[in-house]
C-alpha cells in the first residue's frame, strides 16, 4: 500500500462522510457515529502507548476496543484510524494501534486526521487576518480543538499539513501547556484527559435482557454479562 498525501486522505475522508451521511464540514459526535455505525465498542484501560484495535467478523460485524488511559481528545482519533482500518485498510489483520509506524498506520492516522478536521470547517474558524499573518491566536486554537473535539497534539499537525502554519509556529504552539491554557480561557478540561473506563457501545446489554426475558439465561448469567460492561460507566 502506498503513503497517502493529504490531499488523497482529504478526499477519501470527505466521500466517507457523503456515503455514511454527515456534512462535509460539521464536527463529528463519534459516540453518536459509533451507534450510526453499528460498532460494538468497549472502552478499557490498556498499557502505555496501546490506543486501540478493530476486528470485522466474517458476517461483516465490527468491533473496537478503545483505551479509557487515553485523554478523551486521543480517543476520537483513535476512533477514526480504527474507521480507516475497518472502511479502507486492504488487508485488515487485527492489531495493537500505537506508535508502530507501517504505512498502513501513518495512512490510518492521515485519514483520521481528515476525518475529524475537515479543511473548509477549521478555515471557517479561523479570521482572514491570522491567515494573512501566519499567526494563529491560541483562543483561536482552542476554539477549533473544543468545537471538534480533538487533541491540541492533532490539532497542530493538521494545521501545518494544510499548510495554516509552520514548524517555528507549531514548536511555539505545541510548548503551550494545554490544561493550563484551557483553565485560562474558560474551557471544560474533559477532553484532555482520560474517562470513559469502562463504557460500552452496542446492543450486547439487549441481547442479554432478551436472552433472561425468553427464559434463555437464569437471572445470574444475565447479571454476570452486565455486569461485564458496566464497570464504571460513564456518557460523554
Ligand atoms: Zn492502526
Amino acid at each position: 500500500m502506498k503513503k497517502l498525501t493529504v490531499h488523497e486522505a482529504d478526499i477519501l475522508a470527505s466521500k466517507f462522510r457523503t456515503q455514511i451521511g454527515l456534512n462535509p464540514n460539521d464536527p463529528i459526535n463519534i459516540k453518536t457515529l459509533l451507534r450510526k455505525l453499528q460498532i460494538t465498542t468497549m472502552y478499557r484501560p490498556l498499557s502505555e502507548n496501546s490506543y486501540g484495535i478493530s476486528c470485522k467478523s466474517n458476517t461483516g460485524k465490527m468491533f473496537m476496543l478503545i483505551s479509557s488511559n487515553s485523554t478523551r481528545g486521543r480517543q476520537h482519533f483513535t476512533i477514526a484510524h480504527e474507521l480507516y482500518h475497518l472502511y479502507f485498510d486492504k488487508n485488515p489483520a487485527p492489531h495493537m494501534c500505537g506508535l508502530v509506524s507501517t504505512t498502513e498506520e501513518k495512512n490510518a492516522d492521515m485519514f483520521a486526521s481528515s476525518l475529524l478536521l475537515p479543511k473548509e470547517g477549521v478555515y471557517a474558524m479561523i479570521s482572514n487576518e491570522e491567515i494573512l499573518k501566519h499567526k494563529i491566536n491560541l483562543a483561536t486554537i482552542l476554539r477549533i480543538e473544543q468545537m471538534f473535539q480533538v487533541s491540541r497534539h492533532m490539532l497542530l499537525i493538521r494545521l501545518k499539513n494544510i499548510g495554516i502554519i509552520a514548524e517555528k509556529e507549531f514548536n511555539e504552539l505545541h510548548d503551550i501547556p494545554v490544561l493550563e491554557s484551557a483553565r485560562e480561557y474558560g474551557y471544560d478540561s474533559s477532553l484532555y484527559k482520560s474517562g470513559n473506563k469502562g463504557l460500552f457501545i452496542g446492543d450486547f446489554g439487549e441481547k442479554a435482557r432478551i436472552l433472561f426475558e425468553s427464559g434463555r439465561i437464569s437471572e445470574g448469567h444475565y447479571m454476570e454479562l452486565l455486569n461485564m460492561i458496566s464497570d464504571e460507566r460513564e456518557e460523554n
